[in-house]
């Protein structure tokens, strides 16, 4: 997929929130300004959350309340540590997890997750999937073939 602007991101994120069910773990990967804050904010918006959506980079997770609850979190600061938050206590249960990726973590402790990858196309975004298990292969399906 791609996306021409911020607006255009917003919006793709908003039918994948339209889209997500309890227990559902999305990995978002891209540089720095790569837009995975943006694709969240728009997911939030499908979930029907209100709030605002900021950066979780200072606090590590960021809790909203919508159709599900999201947990957002941003693993950047954690660098290569991931011990150094217990992430077993947002994920997989009643809500939506979306994590955005600081690309030295490995993906191995989580279970069945779509991973989508943002990154620079001229002025806008592509974005592409991959799913790692059953349910984020019928999310994937879902997104990106409707
Ligand atoms: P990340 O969380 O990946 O670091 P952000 O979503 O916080 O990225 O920031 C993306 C930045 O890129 C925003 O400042 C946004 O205005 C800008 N931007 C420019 N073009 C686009 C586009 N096509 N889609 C999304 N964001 C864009
Ligand atoms: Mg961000």
């Amino acid at each position: 997929m791609y996306s021409q602007n911020e607006a255009e991101l917003v919006a793709i994120g908003q039918s994948i929130g339209e889209k997500l069910q309890a227990g559902d773990v999305l990995v978002l990967t891209g540089d720095l300004g790569a837009g995975k804050t943006t694709l969240t904010k728009g997911i939030a918006q499908g979930l029907g959350i209100q709030q605002m959506i900021k950066s979780p980079t200072y606090t590590i997770v960021r809790e909203y309340e919508g159709r599900l609850p999201l947990y957002h979190l941003d693993v950047y600061r954690i660098g290569d540590d991931p011990d150094s938050i217990d992430l077993d206590d947002f994920l997989y249960g009643g809500g939506v997890t979306v994590i955005e990726w600081g690309e030295l973590l490995d993906a191995t402790f989580l279970d069945d997750h779509l991973n989508l990858f943002l990154e620079h196309l001229g002025d806008g975004r592509k974005i592409s999937g991959k799913a790692q298990g059953p349910r984020s292969q019928a999310l994937l399906e879902e997104i990106f073939h409707d």
